[in-house]
């Protein structure tokens, strides 16, 4: 579950200091991935997806990565059957 790097780049034209609004919590991958991208102070999520086998593992979550770079990290509840 990635989010697209395209999307992503083209978001960056006009996202510094912005909210980066995903359906669900970003994998490891994906949030340094918006750590990277710099300008996004803030990303919004609707459905948790947390990694168990990598957080089992003693890694950092994608929410963790993402609060360790300053990154305002909120998730608004599922959606589901919305
Ligand atoms: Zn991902």
């Amino acid at each position: 579950m990635f989010i697209s790097r395209k999307a992503l780049l083209a978001a960056n034209w006009n996202a510094e200091g912005h909210t980066l609004y995903v359906t669900h919590e970003p994998c490891a991958a994906c949030a340094r991935l918006i750590v990277n991208a710099r300008r996004i102070s803030r990303v919004l999520y609707e459905t948790n997806y947390r990694e168990t086998l990598r957080v089992d593992a003693g890694l950092p979550s994608g929410e963790a990565i993402l609060r360790a770079a300053g990154i305002q990290v909120e998730c608004r509840g599922s959606t589901d059957g919305a």
